[in-house]
């Protein structure tokens, strides 16, 4: 092998020659502000920026009406938090498959964060969804690649609590499975345009009920007018987006969901690295064989250390707690080593790095 072998997906996912192609397209021959003119440059913006929420809301099965473009699924978080101005009498149930970013902005609250227990194959526990005020689903862990019964949980926490406000973190979902916010029946689903191949600095947010909500980032584009001193603003998304818009990255968003659609990383890949590792004594798996990660700890060596020596022969992996500490308290593991596949790889490169692995630990 003579180049280097990406195999940290789940961080963030490589750009094809299609989505770099539509963002240069962009910056070198359509580029003005969108919501702010009406030359012919600045209405082909907005039109651009009108078939991106559209493109996303049908993935999805949302309404573009519901689709506010974010700069992150961590900013999303925090959006969502402010908006919900949790007092001290809220409840808020977690769970420990939760992302740092999922989790912090709503326990850094004043509400009291209670956490929902997983079960015996580390997937959350159906049968003791609490009572809360607002939960926060983690729809598949970055360090485990389990999809949850998002549907199931949305339910019983409902069922607990009819005014539940579920909050859906469907950053590495949506890599693997497809998101249907219908059949899901969440209040918010966010997640990151840069985990499926379009750029970092754009997040998607579904809101079921914008109505509902008031932003809490106030600025240019989202106000309608201003009449003595009142300020009315922009009914519908653009009311959350205060500010210029991530353009070139919405530029490219339309086109990497277009391409995961029709390429979603191969499992498979996962699976034979699975077979080859699990006969290595000195490797534990902690990821189930179907999972879309495969993440292990090696018996005498440091995580750190792993991921120094594979990286100097050219193979790029994740290691440490991943920014979700609370699965790796739980595992009792301070870090594990992550391995995840995008389009961009192939079964030679996983061949070839599953004989660097045997080498290193041999
Ligand atoms: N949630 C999960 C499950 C993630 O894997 C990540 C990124 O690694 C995030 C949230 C945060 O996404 P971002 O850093 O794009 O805001």
């Amino acid at each position: 092998m003579n180049k280097i072998i990406y195999l940290d997906s789940a961080a963030t996912y490589q750009k094809s020659k299609k989505v770099i192609e539509s963002q240069v397209d962009f910056l070198r021959g359509g580029y003005a502000n969108a919501g702010r003119g009406i030359c012919a440059r600045s209405v082909a913006v907005d039109n651009m920026v009108g078939y991106a929420r559209q493109r996303v809301a049908d993935f999805m099965g949302a309404h573009p009406g519901q689709i506010v473009f974010t700069s992150g699924t961590t900013a999303a978080m925090n959006m969502i938090a402010g908006m919900l101005g949790l007092g001290g009498d809220k409840i808020v149930a977690v769970s420990d498959l939760d992302h740092h970013s999922a989790r912090l902005p709503f326990a850094k609250s004043l509400a009291k964060t209670i956490v929902m227990p997983l079960n015996e194959k580390l997937d959350i526990d159906i049968n003791q969804i609490p009572y809360a005020d607002v939960m926060v689903v983690t729809a598949m862990s970055n360090v485990l690649g389990v999809a949850q019964n998002v549907p199931e949980i949305v339910r019983m926490a409902r069922n607990k609590n009819p005014n539940v406000v579920v909050v859906v973190d469907a950053a590495q979902y949506v890599v693997h499975e497809k998101i249907d916010v219908q059949k899901w029946d969440a209040d918010f689903v966010v997640w990151s345009a840069h985990k499926i191949g379009a750029d970092t600095g754009l997040g998607l947010m579904y809101v079921k009920k914008p109505d509902a909500y008031n932003p809490v980032i106030f600025g240019g584009g989202m106000v309608n007018k201003i009449t003595n001193g009142e300020v009315f603003l922009t009914p519908g998304p653009e009311k959350f987006e205060a500010g210029t818009l991530p353009l070139t990255q919405i530029a490219g968003v339309g086109v990497a969901i277009d391409e995961l659609e029709k390429n979603r990383p191969d499992l498979n890949l996962i699976k034979y690295m699975y077979d080859q590792l699990s006969m290595l004594p000195r490797i534990k798996i902690l990821t189930r064989r179907d999972a879309t990660v495969l993440t292990f700890v090696i018996d005498g060596m440091h995580v750190l250390d792993f991921g120094a020596r594979i990286g100097a022969r050219d193979i790029c992996v994740r290691v440490g707690n991943m920014c979700a500490t609370w699965i790796h308290n739980l595992m009792g593991v301070p870090g594990t080593i992550r391995l995840s596949v995008g389009a961009c790889n192939t079964m030679d490169e996983i061949k070839y790095t599953v004989q660097v692995i045997k080498d290193i630990v041999k």
